[in-house]
C-alpha cells in the first residue's frame, strides 16, 4: 500500500499536519533507499554568500524547514524520490546524506550545481553593461558566454531572447512577461537557467 508523507497523524480532533515536525517523526516512512530528484534554491533572490546552507540560526527562519529533520532551515533543497512513496521529500544536504546512503561530499559537490546558478543570477542582476540592439529597438548583454536581448513589446511589457553559447537561441513566450524592466531581466535570465535543476 503506497504511504502517503502528506497524511496527517492520528489524534482525533488535534490532527496536525506531519510534515511541519518533520517526517524522521514518522516510522513508516522508509529510512533508506532515497534517490535525489531535483534541487532549488530556495531564496534565489538573497545574496549566495548569505548562508552556506548547512547551519541553522535566527537569519535563516524565513528558509523552509528540512521535511526529514524538521529542524534545519534550507537554502538548498534538496527533492528525494522514493519507489514506495508517493510524493517527495524536500531536504538539506545533511539529511541527503543520510536518506540516499551517499557521502556528504558527493551531496556537497552535486549541490555546487544549485549554488553555481545563484552565484551567476546575482553577477547577471548586478551587470549594468546593457547596451542598445543593432536596430535601437532594445537593449543586450553579454554575460558569460550569453547573449541577453530584451525589447519592448506593444502592450507595454518586454519580450526576451537569449543566444546560448552554441549559437542557438532561446526565445521565450512573450505573454508572461513583465512590464518592469529590472524584473523581465531577472526574468529572461530565469527562463534560460530554469531555477529546478533535474539531477
Ligand atoms: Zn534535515
Amino acid at each position: 500500500m503506497p504511504r502517503d508523507i502528506q497524511r496527517t497523524t492520528t489524534g482525533g480532533a488535534q490532527q496536525r499536519p506531519l510534515r511541519p515536525l518533520g517526517a524522521v517523526s514518522d516510522m513508516s516512512l522508509p529510512r533508506m533507499g532515497w534517490i535525489c530528484v531535483c534541487m532549488y534554491d530556495a531564496a534565489p533572490d538573497r545574496r549566495p554568500d548569505d548562508d552556506d546552507g548547512w547551519h541553522d540560526g535566527p537569519s535563516d527562519d524565513a528558509l523552509p524547514l528540512c521535511e526529514w529533520c524538521g529542524h534545519q532551515h534550507i537554502r538548498y533543497v534538496h527533492q528525494l524520490h522514493h519507489p514506495d512513496v508517493p510524493d517527495v521529500l524536500e531536504v538539506g544536504c545533511v539529511c541527503v546524506g543520510r536518506l540516499t546512503g551517499e557521502p556528504v561530499e558527493t551531496v556537497k559537490e552535486r549541490e555546487k550545481g544549485v549554488r553555481n546558478r545563484s552565484a551567476r543570477r546575482e553577477t547577471f542582476s548586478q551587470n549594468n553593461n546593457w547596451t542598445p540592439t543593432a536596430d535601437k529597438k532594445g537593449i543586450r548583454l553579454r554575460h558569460m558566454s550569453h547573449i541577453y536581448v530584451l525589447k519592448p513589446t506593444r502592450t507595454g511589457s518586454w519580450s526576451g531572447s537569449c543566444m546560448l553559447p552554441d549559437e542557438t537561441w532561446i526565445r521565450p513566450s512573450e505573454w508572461s512577461w513583465p512590464r518592469d524592466l529590472e524584473t523581465a531581466k531577472l526574468a529572461l535570465f530565469d527562463a534560460v537557467h530554469p531555477a529546478r535543476i533535474a539531477v
